[in-house]
């Protein structure tokens, strides 16, 4: 799948092309992420991406003229690649809120425009013949759309397959059921006096049923945790998840021990 990026900064994005699993995706091809900086399209001497906003007040605003530019630029090359005209996403405070659902879809699909607001954001008419959707990463604000970008090419870039070095990980991971993760625990199995000191208050030894070697016990323990923890924390999960149909007797007879 392909990501074309309008940005002001693509220095930004390059260190996540180095480490980790976005590194894996890229190098697989399995995410394909071409940067296009604003500042290219420009054709004055300052060049100029930015301008006052018409009606006074503070900030600037995003020019139409480069980002039409850059978007022609875009469509010949996703053309000359034989591929589709992928939708424009912008990242905005305005827009619905990015989930895991839309993560997927998004994963599934041949990809997106990423627009990258900076300053006080864009001109609306480019948005309103342009744009596709708006999201947003919540109800707080960001003084530019790279890190929504980047967080959302990360999340789509780990359901590619082959990008998470064990297939199985993503489908336990928070919301892909509807639900929040359970707790892990690794080494040392019961902590020693020095640990047990540096970590006052923890329980020094991990929940027996996961050294019990019981799969169904402990595929049992896991779903109560993840029940339980959704429970306390995020309640209204556990309404949709009830609506969706993905809870079963056996959780809902659980939960009600919980009351
Ligand atoms: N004046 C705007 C904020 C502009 S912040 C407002 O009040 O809504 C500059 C840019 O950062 C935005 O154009 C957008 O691309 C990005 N941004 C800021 N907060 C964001 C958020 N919560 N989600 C997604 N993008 C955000």
């Amino acid at each position: 799948m392909r990501f074309d990026v309008i940005t002001l900064f693509p220095e930004l994005f390059a260190p996540f092309a180095r480490v980790g699993v976005t590194r894996r995706a890229f190098e697989h091809k399995a995410v394909d992420v071409r940067l296009w900086p604003l500042r290219d399209f420009t054709e004055d001497t300052y060049r100029r991406v930015d301008d006052r906003p018409f009606g006074g007040g503070p900030g600037m605003v995003m020019l139409v003229e480069p980002l039409a530019r850059a978007l022609s630029a875009i469509r010949a090359d996703q053309r000359a690649a034989g591929g589709p005209c992928l939708p424009v996403i912008l990242f905005s405070p305005a827009g619905k809120p990015l989930t895991q659902p839309r993560v997927e879809a998004l994963a599934a699909s041949p990809g997106a425009v990423l627009l990258c607001g900076r300053y006080e954001g864009i001109d609306q008419r480019f948005i309103d013949a342009h744009v596709d959707e708006e999201i947003s990463l919540g109800d707080y604000v960001l003084s530019g759309g790279e890190l929504p970008a980047l967080t959302l090419i990360d999340a789509v870039a780990r359901l590619q397959p082959g990008v998470l070095r064990d297939a199985a990980s993503h489908q336990q991971d928070s919301f892909s059921d509807g639900l929040l993760d359970c707790p892990h625990y690794s080494r040392p199995e019961v902590l020693d006096e020095a640990l047990r000191a540096q970590l006052p208050g923890a329980d020094p030894a991990v929940p027996p049923v996961l050294m019990s070697g019981h799969h169904a016990q402990i595929a049992l323990w896991r779903r109560q945790q993840q029940l339980s923890m959704t429970w306390a924390r995020r309640p209204e999960l556990i309404e949709a998840a009830r609506r969706e149909g993905r809870l079963s007797k056996a959780d809902e007879q659980f939960l009600k021990t919980l009351l």
